[in-house]
Formats: structure tokens, C-alpha cells, sequence
């Protein structure tokens, strides 16, 4: 096993455009690190520069201690776990496991491949189905033996590019907790890319956010979560999506579009100088005050405003509340829009609860 690290990394495709644009990332042993970004943002050409599928136009990677710029894929002893599996229709779910080891010709005796293809069988719980082809197989047994395959080569780390993502919902679910408990059980360094946020949430030490080719920020989930560094990690870590509200600073108050707040001195140091503010708030951070307890009445800023639509999920309600955006800082939203692709100006507030009495459409909340 081995520590990755990427320095300066960057890289530019022959037509000129650069994807990755000077990544620093040091991925300790046994490590797990999730890449996440919208589409485009270079997390597959960062995940196929380490294993060697794409030359890197700058900087250094290293596994372990060795600068393997230019070493070949094979030679670099990763094991990569392909979105559409990349398994052998004409093989059996043992020759498919078996095949790494088979490649490195004169490496394994017959026992020792049997021995290796059976312990991770057993592992993936594919064992009864051993002799069977790819095409009699499911979607998530098929994710296995691609795994499998991964696992007997005892690689130094794993690298995975949406291994889930042809999956139903429930598959994945499932097939999330199996890749948790095999990393840990194994201690593999693993590098895995994918854009479902509730993966890159759970399965991960660590998250590197990516953006346009640059790395926005690699803390914990709950770091990236509690205190992103900028708007872009705000809005895209998190489920629904984090609330931008304009603010307009006016004496002791903060007028945003809902209500408007006293500003204490912990607003007021976060405001600073500034007039007109663009304030974060997650959905989860709302309550709804009929179900408030008595001893806690009189907390936080109580506003109404009229429910546009719910979405009942079962434990939680979300309710969405339509605002009018003060013409002082419209051009405000709309450059903020523009700077988070789209993903910024919402003219709807949505607020998540967990305890709902009464929240229904149609109703002023
Ligand atoms: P997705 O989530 O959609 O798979 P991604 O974050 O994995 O996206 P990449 O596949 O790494 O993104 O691509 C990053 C950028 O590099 C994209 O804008 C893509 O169009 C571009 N790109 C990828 N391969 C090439 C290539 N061979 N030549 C030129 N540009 C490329």
C-alpha cells in the first residue's frame, strides 16, 4: 500500500484546453479520498493521470516515495474500477477475477491464483457464482467481480470512476456500505470519483472538491459541510442545496428577503463593512415555530411566508417559499449566478423539517 501525492499537477489535452489546472493533493496510506465536481471539472482525467491512462502535462505524482511521471500503467501496481465494469463477456466470474494475475505471466502458481480468486470471492459473496458468464450476472454482481478483480492483485491503492452509477438506487445503496466495510476491512488507499453527493458524503475520509480544473478544498465531510471556503463548496455540498439570500445591511439590522435579523456581533463581524451580503442558510436549519418546545419559543428569527409547493419524503418535508429579490442587489445575484454556472440565483427559498405539524402548500408557514 502507498501514500498518492500530486503536485502541481496539470494537464492539457492536445487540442490545447487544460482540465486540470495545478492539483496539490496528498492522499496519506490507507486513505480514503472521494472527488467530487460538477460535470467536466477534470475529476476523470485527475483519477486516469494517476493510473497512468493519461500522460500528465506538469508537475509530479508520486505513489509512495517514487515520482512515477512516466511509469506505465501496469508498472504502477494501481487497480481501477470502471463505471461500466470492463469485465470479459466470454470469460467466467473466476477467469474474470483471475485475469490480473494470469496477466503477470509466471508471477502466481495455479494454487496461489485459486486461492486468491476464492478469498475474494468470498468476500463479495459471489462464490456460488463462480462459473457463471458476465451476461447471467446482475448489475451489482458484475460491480463485484470488477472489485474482485481489483482485490487479488493486492494492489497499493484502488482507484474507482463512478462504480455505481449504472446502478438503481437500491443497489447503490447497498453496494455504498459493501465498498465502505471491503476499504476498511482492506485498508487500501482508495481514490473514488463520482458526483452523488450521498457517496461523497458517506464514503470518504476526506472530499476534494473540484471546479473548472482547480481544487476548491479536500476537508471532511462535515468540514466541507460546516465551513466550506467559498460559495461554490456552499452550494454544491448538500442536499437540497444550501439557501443564497441577498442581504441588505441597514444599521443593526440584516434585511433579507424572508425577514429581517438583528445583527449580533457575530453577524456583525461576519458582515464586516460591507452593505449588501449574499447569507448562506441550509434548508436544515429552519424549524417550523408551531412545533417549537415552549423553552425554546423565543429563539432564532421567526418569519411567515406563503408555501409555494411541499415534498413530503418521509422522515423530512421540504417546503418551498417563493421571494422577491430587492432591485439594490439584483445585478449582485445575477454576478453570482454567473460565477457558480447557473447554480446561484434561486428566487425560491427551500427549507427542510423534520418535525412538521402543520406545512402544507397553500399555506402561510
Ligand atoms: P464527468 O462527471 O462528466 O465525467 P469529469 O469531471 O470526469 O466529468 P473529465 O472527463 O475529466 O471531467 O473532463 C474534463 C474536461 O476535459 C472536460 O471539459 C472535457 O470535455 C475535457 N476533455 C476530456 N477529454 C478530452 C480530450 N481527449 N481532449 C480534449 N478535452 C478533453
Amino acid at each position: 500500500m502507498a501514500s498518492i501525492t500530486l503536485d502541481n499537477v496539470v494537464k492539457t489535452y492536445p487540442d490545447g484546453f487544460t482540465a486540470v489546472k495545478g492539483v496539490d493533493l496528498d492522499i496519506a496510506d490507507g486513505e480514503f479520498v472521494i472527488l467530487v465536481g460538477p460535470s467536466g471539472c477534470g475529476k476523470s482525467t485527475l483519477l486516469r493521470m494517476i493510473v497512468g491512462l493519461e500522460d500528465i502535462t506538469d508537475g509530479e505524482l508520486r505513489i509512495g516515495d517514487e515520482v512515477v511521471n512516466d511509469k506505465a500503467p501496469r508498472d504502477r501496481d494501481l487497480a481501477m474500477v470502471f463505471q461500466n465494469y470492463a469485465l470479459y463477456p466470454h470469460l467466467t466470474v473466476y477467469e474474470n477475477i483471475a485475469f490480473p494475475l494470469r496477466l503477470a505471466k509466471g508471477q502466481y502458481t495455479e494454487e496461489q491464483i485459486d486461492e486468491r480468486v476464492r478469498n475474494a470471492s468470498k468476500l463479495l459473496e459471489l462464490d456460488e457464482h463462480l462459473q457463471r458468464k458476465p451476461a447471467n450476472l446482475s448489475g451489482g454482481q458484475r460491480q463485484r467481480v470488477a472489485m474482485g478483480r481489483a482485490i487479488v492483485r493486492r494492489a497499493k491503492a484502488f482507484l474507482f470512476d463512478e462504480p455505481l452509477s449504472n446502478l438503481d438506487a437500491k443497489l447503490r445503496g447497498q453496494m455504498r456500505t459493501e465498498i465502505a466495510r471491503l476499504q476498511r476491512n482492506l485498508a487500501t488507499t482508495t481514490v473514488y470519483v463520482t458526483h452523488d453527493q450521498t457517496e461523497a458524503m458517506t464514503l470518504g475520509d476526506r472530499v476534494a472538491v473540484l471546479r473548472r480544473g482547480e481544487l476548491q478544498q479536500v476537508a471532511s465531510p462535515r468540514g466541507l459541510y460546516d465551513q466550506p471556503v467559498n460559495l461554490f463548496v456552499a452550494g454544491f455540498i448538500g442536499s437540497p442545496p444550501m439557501n443564497f439570500l441577498p442581504g441588505i445591511v441597514e444599521g443593526d439590522v440584516l434585511r433579507l428577503p424572508i425577514a429581517e435579523v438583528p445583527l449580533d456581533d457575530r453577524l456583525r463581524a461576519a458582515v464586516g463593512d460591507r452593505d449588501i451580503v449574499i447569507v448562506g442558510i441550509r434548508p436544515d436549519s429552519f424549524e417550523d415555530a408551531d412545533t417549537l418546545e415552549p423553552d425554546r419559543a423565543g429563539a432564532g428569527v421567526h418569519f411567515e411566508a406563503d408555501v409555494d409547493v411541499t415534498e413530503w419524503l418521509g422522515e423530512v418535508l421540504y417546503a418551498y417559499i417563493p421571494f422577491e429579490t430587492h432591485d439594490a442587489v439584483r445585478q449582485q445575484l445575477e454576478d453570482l449566478d454567473r460565477d457558480l454556472d447557473g447554480e446561484g440565483m434561486r428566487s425560491q427559498l427551500i427549507i427542510s423539517l423534520d418535525s412538521v405539524s402543520t406545512v402544507r402548500a397553500g399555506d402561510t408557514a
